[in-house]
């Protein structure tokens, strides 16, 4: 059964031209969902509502650059899921951005929410530019032009972006402002992760780091491991990398390893954080050069002899090509998507311990859900206040993904994923189909 419904969504969930690869991200998400879907046994109807995108808005955004020319770039709205509550999530600017990796995105948000206990359904959007070549004012008007295309998308309660990949507080500010011009009055719930001036919450920056490192002691103490006595590497240098890391020294880990998009800096004595970050500051955000630390690739980084591995840049960076290498015993994914399918496998085999990224980097989507209903209240918290909730719903819900996977026999991502999916398909029963 599990592999017709493969064969059939291929066919008809594919962005049409896209290669037949086992690495589509869409696929990924849809060979975990095809698990999962055979152990809550979802029936055919439940399962094709589940696996389909609500809407995939796809819209071209003409931006007048500081030349004077005409530039247009196409821009990426899918709403995975309304069924649990308003969709939710970030916005990334990159070259190679794609509607099946958006639509896997947005998945992934569904199922992340649910399993984090957070009322949301799941969004993802996307603009395919390359954002390190072009100025803040073309920045400035990419990102209204794509808000007022998608004016009646957005929406407190309809779709609430956040930023991702290459975007950041200022770019909400600016999502805020476009749409609160529309509407005549400021709506500073349409938007999570922005600057706290503006209704944004403290730790918000923090959160995916700081849910990163909640999960990985947990994962710590079930294998028994003392973090005092933990060595790790942490694959990208941005908000989740580096703030993962240095709460992980916090902990007493020792972090030998970072990398970013310039490559991997290593010391087996443990590196100094606060000169890295001191360093990428001063050079456009990046590590290159960075003397005090031996310089290895990114495939190196990945396969270094320490505990816990934590990939927090970009998808399928574990794959069937290196997955045999890998050393650490824990994986905790900060990123989204860092490991294929076929990767899982060969980890499953080896019994590294894989904290997938619908449960791993939650801390950040918790975080907003935090900040949306202080915005909607009008009354912001501490940060001791933000911590000690966030720190709470990621312990639970490491608690809870841990259960269902022994409950089931299966890797804590299937675990993630039935508990995820159950309780979208317990909304979606509740709620009927509307006709
Ligand atoms: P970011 O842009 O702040 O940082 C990305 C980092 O990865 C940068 O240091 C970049 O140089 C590095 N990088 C890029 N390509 C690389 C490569 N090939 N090898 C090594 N490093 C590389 O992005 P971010 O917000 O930290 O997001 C990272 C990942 O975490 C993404 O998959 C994102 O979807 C996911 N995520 C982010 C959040 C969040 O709150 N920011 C929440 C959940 C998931």
């Amino acid at each position: 059964m599990a592999l017709e419904r493969r064969i059939y969504d291929s066919s008809i969930y594919r962005t049409p031209g896209t290669v037949v690869d086992q690495d589509n991200p869409f696929q990924e998400m849809m060979d975990r969902f095809d698990v999962a879907a055979d152990i809550l046994g979802l029936d055919d109807g439940e399962y094709r509502y589940l696996c389909t995108p609500e809407r995939v808005h796809i819209t071209s955004v003409p931006v007048i650059m500081d030349d004077g020319r005409i530039e247009v770039y196409e821009g990426i709205r899918v709403i995975h899921s309304t069924t649990p509550g308003p969709g939710k999530g970030g916005i990334r600017y990159a070259p190679e951005v794609t509607v099946d990796e958006v639509k896997a995105l947005a998945a992934w948000m569904t199922w992340k929410c649910a399993v984090v206990g957070v009322p949301f359904g799941g969004a993802k959007g996307g603009i395919r530019c390359n954002p390190r070549s072009m100025s803040r004012g073309e920045l400035e008007r990419l990102t209204r032009r794509y808000t007022a295309n998608l004016i009646d998308v957005f929406g407190p309660d309809r779709d609430i972006p956040a930023p991702d990949m290459n975007t950041n507080e200022q770019t909400m500010a600016w999502i805020l402002d476009t749409y609160s011009m529309h509407a005549r009055r400021t709506e500073n719930a349409v938007v999570t992760g922005k600057p706290v001036a503006l209704g944004g919450s403290l730790g918000r920056r923090e959160a995916t780091g700081r849910g990163v490192m909640t999960v990985t002691l947990g994962a710590l103490e079930k294998l028994g491991l003392d973090p005092a006595a933990c060595t790790v590497a942490v694959q990208g240098f941005g908000n989740v990398g580096s703030v993962a890391a240095e709460l992980l020294t916090e902990q007493g880990c020792t972090i030998v390893a970072v990398s970013d998009m310039t490559g991997g800096y290593y010391n087996p004595n443990g590196l100094d954080l606060a000169a890295m970050l001191r360093y990428s500051a001063e050079n456009a955000g990046l590590l290159q050069g960075y003397p005090d630390a031996e310089p290895i690739s990114n495939e190196e980084l990945l396969t270094l002899d320490v505990d816990v591995l934590v990939p927090a840049a970009k998808e399928d960076q574990i794959t069937r090509h290196n997955a045999h290498q890998v050393r650490a015993r824990v994986i905790v994914e900060g990123a989204n998507g860092p490991t294929t399918t076929n990767a899982d496998a060969i980890l499953h085999e080896k019994g590294v311990l894989v904290i997938p990224d619908i449960l791993a980097n939650a801390g950040g989507v918790t975080v907003s859900y935090f900040e949306w209903v202080q915005d909607r209240m009008g009354y912001f918290w501490t940060l001791e206040t933000v911590n000690e909730r966030l720190d709470r719903m990621m312990r639970d819900a490491f608690d809870r993904v841990y259960a269902a996977a022994e409950k089931h026999d299966v890797s804590l991502r299937i675990g993630a994923y039935v508990l995820g999916v159950d309780k979208v398909a317990r909304s979606l029963r509740l709620r009927g189909i509307y006709a």
